[in-house]
């Protein structure tokens, strides 16, 4: 079990990414559906205003900490935690599957961009067992599902940004009955190398929205004003629940 705290209502997981690994080793051995979400504080701010994406986090078997913001948080109320970083998890599960020799799927991003992340994780693992890739541009999900039912993956990495791909994974788990399935919102365009990772420095600092906010000046908005926001409130939740105890 992994020891959980809150922020704003939404269940954390203060597991690295061995424990979070060994979880997934349970799942597939017990045959059940496992839904990850690697959570930031855009996506605990998002839940505050969408109830049914507050419902899909509260409703997911693991959320592993990505993003500093969610580690300052914690630490302001005395958490100490590692930040697990989505990116790295998700290559850190290909590689799992690649070792148990598990059937895994890849979807999201573009055509071009699915089928570079493909090429470069089978140069990596020639072995590896991909029963499924699509890009994330498809308009009739049911159709998607039922392709995925028949390939019949254990390992599933959805990238369609979030809340899309949290949502889309739902309705997954409904037809599936023993995937491990793990949003991972621009992965893809970092294993296709159409993205440049973040310099190792910015990782190791936790500056790596720094770094991709300068490089897409685009992405400003969605950290300001969401991150101050964010720490703010949790600072004000960190304040109550010490006056109530
Ligand atoms: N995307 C997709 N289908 C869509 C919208 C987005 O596959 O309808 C992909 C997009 O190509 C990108 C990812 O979803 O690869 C979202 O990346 P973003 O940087 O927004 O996610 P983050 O890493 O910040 O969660």
């Amino acid at each position: 079990m992994s020891r959980k705290t809150t922020l704003l209502n939404c269940p954390i997981d203060l597991v690295d990414s061995e424990n979070a690994i060994n979880q997934v080793d349970e799942a597939i051995l017990e045959g059940k559906n496992f839904h990850i979400i690697t959570i930031n504080p855009e996506m605990i701010m998002n839940a505050q205003k969408n109830s049914e994406f507050l419902e899909i986090i509260n409703s997911s078997e693991l959320n592993i900490i990505d993003g500093i913001g969610i580690k300052i948080a914690l630490k302001l109320r005395g958490i100490p935690c590692v930040n697990v970083r989505g990116v790295d998890f998700a290559r850190k599960l290909t590689a799992y599957a690649n070792e148990k020799k598990l059937p895994i799927a890849f979807m999201g991003a573009k055509e071009e961009v699915i089928n570079k992340a493909c090429d470069n994780f089978l140069k990596e693992y020639p072995d590896l067992n991909i029963v499924f890739k699509q890009n994330g541009y498809f308009k009739n999900d049911e159709e998607v599902i039922l392709k995925i039912k028949e390939a019949n993956p254990r390992i599933l990495l959805v990238g369609l940004g979030s809340p899309r791909q949290e949502e889309f994974i739902l309705k997954l788990k409904k037809a599936l009955n023993a995937s491990v399935m793990i949003g991972v919102g621009g992965s893809f365009d970092v294993y296709s190398g159409f993205v440049k990772e973040a310099p190792l420095i910015y990782r190791k600092l936790g500056l790596e929205w720094l770094y991709r906010t300068v490089c897409q000046p685009e992405r400003f908005k969605r950290i300001f004003p969401t991150l101050p926001i964010f720490l703010i409130k949790c600072i004000i939740e960190t304040i109550v629940k010490r006056i109530k105890n």
